[in-house]
């Protein structure tokens, strides 16, 4: 009698009698609609949104040129296979090739995927076609996120994330992020085929290198025959300031992998590459059934054309710089890292970010504590003046009580 009354219920049932697998914790606030740099919840009540669902809505919620580009899409045609040519493709490839090369056509070369992981996959995929047998492995960095399928898993540089699932798929290493020596020891030509990197490290906390590194990496793996591949899921398509994070080191990687941002919200990820190493693949090399879909497509379309319209990248640097120097001065905050609108706030010894974050959720501002200290920032990049104000002013709120509690 009781199961029937809680089946037929469209209450969201208590942790106990969910039937979601628990792999998340989820926050006690259900949002129900959104509108630029704003929440509304299932009461009505408004938050300011500084987590953009993770680097991804960064035009902001429901924005008309993307809603109405899915709309008119899902009103023509949902999906029809990668048997068949594909018009919107070929369009939204070229536009892309054309934001990697920072507005010049670079000829490179694109697949389509569902999600930042999948991204990451057909680079993986990609590079092992390139090194051939024996030279397949792939150095990445410790403390790096790649995606939860067992080898973007295993390229992720978190080794107790990695101990329920082994074995893992062979031919991954790590080395400490940002020391080019590590790297140098560890990049054996004969055995190695990529270096993978994020250009800043976002769930490890917002950790930036040292300058000048991406460049020397770079240079490395010129010499050394080996591919650079750059994960820019969470840094690319104007968050840092520039379309991609590599851009300001003025290198060019030879693959790289796009997705949160890319559809605003739709999922869909990207995987690019210099035409001579996209060459390696041949027809069944790689595949997926959704990637690269009209529907998806539309999306990307929409917000790649409204990014270039607005020039994303410089409202990132200049709400950025404001946001770096407001934060920097609030009580309890150590450091400001990041770049562009993707930031750690870094608190001082005592103060626990993700209780911060509670308390910042309660008073209206949705954030995420990417580490035991450190508190991300990545809000929309239509992001006003006024907004961050906001958003500063509720921090300083809940920092001030915080610090008074330690
Ligand atoms: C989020 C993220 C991924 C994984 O993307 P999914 O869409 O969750 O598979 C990979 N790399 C980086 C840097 C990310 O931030």
């Amino acid at each position: 009698m009781r199961a029937s009354t809680r089946a037929a219920s469209t209450d969201v049932p208590t942790s106990g009698g969910s039937h979601l697998m628990a792999t998340y914790k989820p926050a006690p606030v259900r949002f129900v609609s959104g509108s630029g740099c704003w929440l509304i919840d299932d009461d009505g009540r408004r938050y300011l949104d500084f987590l953009s669902g993770i680097a991804v809505t960064s035009l902001g919620h429901a924005h008309p040129k993307v809603a109405a580009a899915i709309s008119a899409q899902a009103n023509e045609l949902l999906h029809v296979s990668n048997l068949f040519e594909n018009d919107l493709a070929e369009q939204v490839a070229a536009r892309l090739d054309r934001l990697v090369g920072d507005g010049s056509d670079l000829g490179g070369k694109v697949f389509f995927a569902n999600s930042g992981a999948e991204a990451n996959e057909c680079a993986i995929k990609l590079a092992r076609r390139f090194g051939g047998r024996g030279r397949h492995e792939v150095v990445s960095g410790f403390g790096s996120f790649h995606g939860r399928t067992l080898a973007t898993l295993h390229a992720t540089g978190q080794p107790a994330k990695h101990e329920a699932f082994a074995p893992l798929p062979d031919g991954f290493r790590h080395v400490a992020f940002g020391d080019l020596g590590a790297l140098e020891s560890a990049a054996d030509p004969t055995r190695v085929a990529a270096v993978l990197l994020e250009p800043i490290e976002g769930e490890a906390g917002v950790v930036v290198p040292p300058s000048g590194y991406l460049r020397a990496v770079r240079q490395m793996c010129d010499e050394r025959g080996i591919l650079l591949v750059l994960d820019e899921v969470q840094t690319g398509l104007g968050r840092t300031g520039r379309w991609f994070a590599f851009q300001e080191e003025g290198i060019l990687p030879d693959v790289v992998t796009v997705a949160k941002a890319l559809g605003n919200g739709m999922p869909v990820g990207a995987c690019w590459a210099r035409a001579e190493i996209a060459s390696c693949f041949v027809p069944g090399d790689h595949g997926s059934t959704f990637g690269g879909q009209p529907l998806a497509l539309s999306a990307v379309r929409a917000t790649l054309d409204t990014m270039v319209e607005l020039d994303v990248p410089t409202r990132a640097r200049e709400r950025g710089a404001q946001l770096v120097a407001a934060l920097s001065a609030l009580p309890g905050v150590r450091e400001v890292r990041g770049r562009g609108l993707l930031l750690g706030v870094v608190l001082e010894a005592g103060l626990d970010a993700a209780a911060v974050v509670s308390d910042a959720l309660r008073a209206g501002l949705v954030a995420n504590a990417a580490a035991p200290d450190v508190i991300r920032l990545a809000p929309p990049l239509v992001v006003s003046a006024e907004e961050c104000d906001e958003a500063v002013a509720i921090l300083r709120s809940v920092l001030e009580r915080a610090s008074v509690v330690r």
